[in-house]
Formats: C-alpha cells, sequence, structure tokens
C-alpha cells in the first residue's frame, strides 16, 4: 500500500545527458541575456521580483526569447518544454531579481489552467498574447471575508441570456489595475448543505468592462500592487467560464498545487543573500554558519522544488510535497530579511545606493507576505497533517 509519504522518499530521476545539456545551455542563454539588460539599464535588481518588478517592456523581451508559456505547445505560442526546462529559466530570473510580475500569473498558472479545462476558443484567442507577453491576467479568489476559507466566497454570477452578471468584491488582487482579465472564482449555485464545495465556478472577467472598479489598496510606502475589486451587475460572456460550471472547486485546488511549489517560493529574497554574502564575505565563523545554512536549505529546497517540477511533467504531481515546498521556502525567505536586518542595523532606505540597504529595504517590506499568499503556513500545514494521516 503507497501513503502520501511515499512521495517524499521517492527518488528524483536527474535528466538524462541530452536534457541537462539543453537545460545548462538555456541558462548560459538567459545569463547571457540578464547582463545585457543590466549593462543596458533595463532593470535593477529587486527582491520580490515576481510580485514588485511589473515591467510590460521587459516581459515582452522574455516572451521574444521564448521564456513565456515555454511548456505550452508551439501552436499556441509555446515551445512544448518540460517544466524543468521552465524551472530553470524561472530560476535564473528570480535569482537575478529581474521583473517579471507582469507575465507572471498567466505563465505560471492561468494558461496551464486553460490548456487543462479552458475551451478550444479560449486557448487559441488568449494563450498565444499571454505567450507574447501582450496578456496580463489577476487571480481573484480572496475576498474581504474569504481568504484561508476560499469556500465562503460570496461574489455571485447570475445566468443571464448569453452569459452571466457578477456582482460582488474581490480584494488583495496583485496588479488588477494594470491587468487586463481576472480569473474569478464566482458562487454560480446557492450554497448545498451537502457540499461546501459545490457550486463554484472560474470566469474570466475583462477588467475594463462596465461595473468593474479597481480601488488600490497602497504599501506601506505608498507602492501600488494590492487591490480592491468591485463587481457590480458585470456581465461576462459564456465563452469566458472557464471549464465546466459548478466545477469551480476542483479547477481552483489544482491550480494552487502548481502555484505553491516553484521557485518564488524561496527565492524571493535571494539577490538579498547575495548581496549580504558578498558584504560580509570573510566576516568570521558566525556569519559564515548563517549563510552556509541559508544555502544549505536552499539546496534541499531546490531538490524538492525540482522533484515537483518532474512529477508535473509526469502528471504526478503531490499536494503534499508543494505545500511542504511553500513552507518551508517562505519561512526561509523570512530569515534571511531577518539575518540580512542583524547583520546590518541600518534603517530601510528604499532608494540607497548600496545594493544591500535598498535590497533589505524591499525584502522588509515585502516579507509579511510571503507566509500568506498562495495559501498561510497554517494552513499548508493542515494539508501535510492531513496527508499524513493525523487530521
Ligand atoms: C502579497 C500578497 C499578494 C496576494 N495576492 C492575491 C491575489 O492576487 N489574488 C487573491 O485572490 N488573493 C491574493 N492574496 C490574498 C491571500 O491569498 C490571502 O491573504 C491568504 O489566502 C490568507 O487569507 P486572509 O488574508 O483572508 O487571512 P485569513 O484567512 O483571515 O487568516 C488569518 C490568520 O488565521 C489563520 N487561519 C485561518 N484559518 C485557519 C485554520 N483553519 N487553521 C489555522 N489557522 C488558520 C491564517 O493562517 C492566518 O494566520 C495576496 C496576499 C498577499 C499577502
Amino acid at each position: 500500500m503507497t501513503t502520501p509519504l511515499d512521495e517524499l522518499w521517492r527518488p528524483v530521476a536527474p535528466p538524462d545527458e541530452h536534457e541537462a545539456a539543453a537545460i545548462r545551455a538555456e541558462r548560459v542563454r538567459v545569463r547571457e541575456f540578464l547582463a545585457g539588460s543590466l549593462d543596458r539599464g533595463l532593470f535593477a535588481p529587486r527582491c520580490d521580483s515576481w510580485l514588485g518588478g511589473f515591467s510590460p517592456e521587459f516581459s515582452k523581451a522574455l516572451a521574444v526569447r521564448g521564456w513565456i508559456g515555454m511548456t505550452w505547445p508551439r501552436r499556441y505560442g509555446g515551445r512544448a518544454a518540460s517544466n524543468l526546462l521552465r524551472q530553470a529559466v524561472v530560476e535564473e530570473l528570480l535569482a537575478a531579481g529581474a521583473p517579471v510580475a507582469a507575465h507572471w500569473f498567466a505563465d505560471r498558472q492561468v494558461g496551464p489552467g486553460l490548456l487543462r479545462y479552458g475551451s478550444e476558443e479560449q486557448r487559441d484567442q488568449l494563450l498565444p498574447a499571454m505567450a507574447r507577453g501582450e496578456l496580463y491576467v489577476a487571480i481573484g479568489m480572496s475576498e474581504p471575508d474569504s481568504g484561508s476559507d476560499l469556500a465562503s466566497v460570496r461574489t455571485r454570477a447570475r445566468q443571464v441570456a448569453g452569459g452571466w452578471r457578477v456582482t460582488g468584491t474581490k480584494v488583495w488582487t496583485s496588479h488588477a489595475h494594470r491587468s487586463h482579465l481576472m480569473l474569478t472564482l464566482v458562487r454560480t449555485a446557492a450554497p448545498d448543505p451537502g457540499s461546501r464545495h459545490a457550486g463554484f465556478s472560474q470566469l474570466l472577467v475583462d477588467l475594463s468592462a462596465p461595473g468593474v472598479t479597481v480601488n488600490p489598496i497602497p504599501y506601506l510606502d505608498g507602492g501600488h500592487h494590492f487591490n480592491e475589486v468591485v463587481l457590480d451587475d458585470v456581465f461576462v460572456s459564456d465563452g469566458m467560464v472557464v471549464g465546466t460550471p459548478g466545477q469551480g472547486w476542483t479547477q481552483v485546488t489544482a491550480e494552487l498545487a502548481h502555484e505553491r511549489s516553484g521557485p518564488e517560493r524561496y527565492l524571493s529574497t535571494f539577490p538579498l543573500l547575495e548581496r549580504m554574502s558578498a558584504a560580509l564575505a570573510g566576516g568570521g565563523d558566525e556569519v559564515g554558519g548563517v549563510l552556509g545554512r541559508a544555502y544549505a536549505r536552499l539546496w534541499v529546497l531546490r531538490q524538492m522544488s525540482t522533484g515537483v517540477a518532474r512529477s508535473i511533467d509526469a502528471g504526478t504531481a503531490s499536494s503534499l510535497v508543494t505545500a511542504l515546498v511553500k513552507d518551508m521556502g517562505t519561512r526561509l525567505e523570512n530569515e534571511i530579511v531577518d539575518e540580512a536586518r542583524r547583520w546590518r542595523p541600518s534603517a530601510p532606505a528604499p532608494d540607497a545606493p548600496d545594493g544591500y540597504d535598498r535590497l533589505l529595504a524591499q525584502a522588509q517590506l515585502h516579507a509579511p507576505g510571503f507566509t500568506l499568499r498562495g495559501g498561510t503556513s497554517e494552513i499548508l500545514r493542515g494539508l501535510v497533517a492531513r496527508a499524513i494521516g493525523m487530521r
């Protein structure tokens, strides 16, 4: 009999020689592109660049080189590459602190979601524009009273001729103010006392449609990435329903599994760690131990995350391992910020000329969200407890 724990002990097969060579070559291409972009001043490395670094120009430059939608079939603008190859590219971009937020959700989860559940028309119409780095999609799951408990979502869609009318409020919607669409979890049927997860659907809401209001929720420093999105009787055509009405819960859960295990769950503060390592090199045993431990944990997380990428390719991804990667990875991201602050007790300075101070300020500002977004640590530990039979 197999148990979810078997997933943890299953060895991850290394890539074969041909695949390993392709991954090495792709890493070299990405590094050369990044070095050239830095030389030309196209971006400044930053922490949490997958959420904080929004640059349509940079996304388009990546798209031209085939680094968006790279696992998607060629007929939709992809390269039919493996998730392992995508992982290598994403690692390089995040480690360099490159601005990848504009296309992030489309590339990471909306595109794969459409490939799995979307209609042929949606794929033809939307995927090529996403792969060109031109079509951005926000994620509308959370609501003012629904975060961890997503099944309590109250945004409702009622069926009308040719589509649905949607009313409700979404919150913490990253980049809704500069996205074209919002993949929105809504109730399309009244709550069923027999099943909390029945009656949900996913709709692609056009964020420029009448009835949509996007209100900014500023960061402490005035920065704007969060929003409240108010939907007041917004029309969504039948063609923009993703998958089968009523199956939204299954679809969202499948999406979350992909969302939790990528390199963005342990590399958000890597640019700071790298800068800190350079600044404190030769600083003695204590700081050497701190840095050594951080790199050792990163190595373990990479192995786990790579294992998930391979299991996605094989169609066997496990929610146990994805939850572990996110919990362990985001804890490390936060501890890097704590250590960076301990060894450099300067005041936060987002505009400081010194990279250490600037990256530390960005990381401090974003750190509280690391263990919340994509499922809080408590929720993830609950999933792990259930998977190992403790709940
Ligand atoms: C940077 C960032 C970006 C985000 N972007 C988006 C986005 O683009 N789209 C989107 O839809 N959402 C987004 N979110 C929202 C995010 O998904 C929610 O914040 C998260 O799911 C937690 O929900 P909540 O904030 O309502 O907290 P709550 O669910 O109210 O939780 C509050 C606290 O209670 C704990 N808790 C709750 N339930 C349990 C339980 N059953 N057992 C134990 N402890 C529990 C939680 O762990 C947490 O510590 C983003 C959040 C952040 C921080």
